[in-house]
């Protein structure tokens, strides 16, 4: 185990990296929500060392999925996927940390269940490309767009880890 020194000069070392503020979209699907992933799945991003800046339960609206999935609009399973992500509830979350956006890919795992490796969200939760249980963003520009359209700005929260000088006095 680090002790609260070595700590504070990782978390120092990390917050000098350039670009530390990168952020992506994460949302649990209605599958990994009514499966009750939601904890097992945020555990893997807080345990990687990403910070949680934005979070929140919501039933998405089929405009926002619209614009969301906007690239897929003529593949021939875009209503099944939207019926899908109508289905329940799902987790929608905004991460940050450096490379955020990639990593959080390769944690997320293969589109196809069937070719994500284990140990990846995917990887360890499914089966089948129609039930993949997380959504992650694929690129820092598609990160941005996405961050706007599921979140207002004063619901993203910028703040600041604590160190060993913050003990609440
Ligand atoms: P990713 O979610 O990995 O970025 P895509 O953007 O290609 O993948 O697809 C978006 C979502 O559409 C997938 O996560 C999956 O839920 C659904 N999907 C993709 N391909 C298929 C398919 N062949 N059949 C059913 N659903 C699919």
């Amino acid at each position: 185990a680090l002790t609260w020194g070595q700590r504070l000069v990782l978390h120092r070392h990390k917050s000098s990296l350039p670009d530390v503020r990168e952020r992506t979209l994460i949302a649990i699907k209605p599958d990994g929500v009514q499966r009750r992933l939601v904890g097992q799945i945020i555990h893997r991003f807080e345990q990687r060392g990403f910070k949680l800046v934005g979070l929140k339960m919501l039933q998405a609206s089929q405009d926002v999925l619209s614009e969301h999935y906007c690239d897929l609009r003529t593949k021939p399973f875009y209503n099944s996927l939207v019926r899908y992500m109508t289905s329940g509830p799902l987790v929608v979350m905004v991460w940050e940390g450096h490379n955020v956006v990639q990593t959080s890919r390769t944690m997320v795992g293969n589109t196809n269940p069937a070719e994500a490796q284990a140990g990846t969200v995917r990887g360890d939760f499914s089966i089948h490309v129609s039930r993949n249980v997380v959504h992650a963003s694929d690129s820092v520009e598609g990160a941005q767009k996405e961050i706007q359209l599921w979140f207002q700005t004063k619901d993203l929260l910028d703040w600041d880890s604590w160190d060993q000088t913050s003990t609440g006095d």
